[in-house]
């Protein structure tokens, strides 16, 4: 037996990244709250880990303010056809630049807001 598992080949950090952009993503639509999502979090540890990473704060607005433009950029606002706009960074909440509605973004549903 070798010690070849100490060393990481590409492949497996490649693999290992994207699990974690995928798992950040998760978290940044706060799936991670919800019951039975606790897994996300250490999975998300144990992949940062991994890669030999320290440990963030309890801060993933990076993945929050991704995952917010990604679906403003398809959406409008359901009452006035204005273009939507995240309140701040690191918010789930979007408001309308027109009617100045807000949106509350929950869960992963594509395309669709919770008012
Ligand atoms: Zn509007």
């Amino acid at each position: 037996m070798t010690s070849k598992a100490m060393t990481m080949d590409a492949a497996t950090s490649a693999r290992l990244h994207n699990q974690l952009v995928k798992l950040g993503d998760m978290m940044g639509d706060g799936l991670h709250h919800e019951p039975g999502g606790k897994w996300i979090v250490t999975e998300y540890r144990r992949t940062m880990r991994a890669l030999g990473h320290s440990l963030p704060r309890c801060n993933n607005g990076d993945a929050i303010n991704r995952a917010m433009a990604e679906r403003l950029k398809t959406m409008s606002c359901p009452k006035c056809g204005g273009a939507l706009k995240q309140t701040r960074s690191g918010s789930k909440r979007a408001k309308c630049g027109s009617c100045a509605a807000l949106f509350q973004f929950v869960r992963k549903a594509k395309g669709r807001a919770q008012a």
